[in-house]
């Protein structure tokens, strides 16, 4: 087994700039490296499942660099795989030189010339959909209730992603309904916890699915202000939907 190797998530996603990503490229070839570019990890986890569990026996670590790791680990989680020893580097928060410096301090790797591997998803679109943060996920149901295009089902009460390619394109709509923030759109251009970064001070777990009402009760200015926001969140899912559906129709006239 080889020590360890680089995974490069190129989607960008509009999630960085493009110079931003020339320039990551530019700097992880001058490692010496197992350096494999991948075109879009979020289809590649879909359809290259093959790829992902020969890295997994080939390396001891994989350091990858991508966006939010909460957003890779339940990609992962989502589609049964596993990378152990896996490590990530979020480019949407690290500059170029944080990125450059951990390579070298932390995981060791020294300069050279990197052995590139290109792996394409072989998806013919860049793959929207959404990842579930399992461990936060009550099971309420309410993303299911709210989207019409099939990509869940809520068969025995629980929730699962069973047909994310029939996700439309830059609709998160439903993530912004789920009262745990449990849903992930990792290539959201705006961030934020809804893109994978951590919840921070939002509901943390399954048990702490009583929380809306706890703060309710124990601070109520909060809880209104947290309604207040929640009720945004509602129209702007509402608008999101309608026009997920619009485009829908003009596609299906085509
Ligand atoms: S983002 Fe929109 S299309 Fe995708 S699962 Fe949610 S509601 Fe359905
Ligand atoms: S809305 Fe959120 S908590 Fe409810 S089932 Fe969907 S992902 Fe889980």
């Amino acid at each position: 087994m080889s020590k360890s190797c680089i995974l490069f998530c190129n989607c960008g996603g509009g999630v960085i700039t493009p110079e931003k990503l020339q320039q990551i490229k530019s700097s992880l070839d001058a490692f010496d490296a197992d350096l494999y570019q991948l075109d879009d990890f979020c289809g590649i986890v879909l359809g290259r499942k093959d790829f992902i569990r020969a890295i997994d026996r080939q390396y001891e670590r994989k350091i990858m660099v991508a966006c939010y790791p909460r957003a890779i680990k339940n990609l992962l989680a989502q589609n049964d795989l596993e990378l152990s020893g896996l490590e990530v580097l979020n480019f949407r928060e690290l500059s170029v030189a944080d990125i450059e410096s951990k390579l070298r301090n932390d995981y060791s790797f020294t300069e050279g010339k990197a052995a590139e591997t290109l792996i394409e998803s072989g998806l013919d679109v860049p793959a929207w959909y959404p990842v579930i943060d399992q461990p936060l996920c009550i099971d309420c149901g309410k993303c299911f209730k709210f989207c019409l295009f099939g990509v869940y089902t809520f068969g025995d009460k629980q929730l699962k992603v069973v047909n994310p390619l029939a996700c439309k394109n830059n609709c998160p709509a439903c993530g912004r309904n789920c009262p745990t923030s449990a849903i992930i759109f990792p290539r959201l251009k705006e961030g934020g916890v809804l893109a994978g970064a951590e919840p921070g001070t939002e509901v943390k777990s399954k048990g702490l699915a009583a929380d809306i009402n706890m703060i309710s009760t124990l601070n109520q200015r909060s809880a209104l202000r947290r309604n207040i926001f929640r009720a945004g969140l509602v129209e702007q899912a509402e608008a999101e939907r309608r026009k997920a559906l619009e485009e829908l129709k003009n596609s299906n006239k085509d």
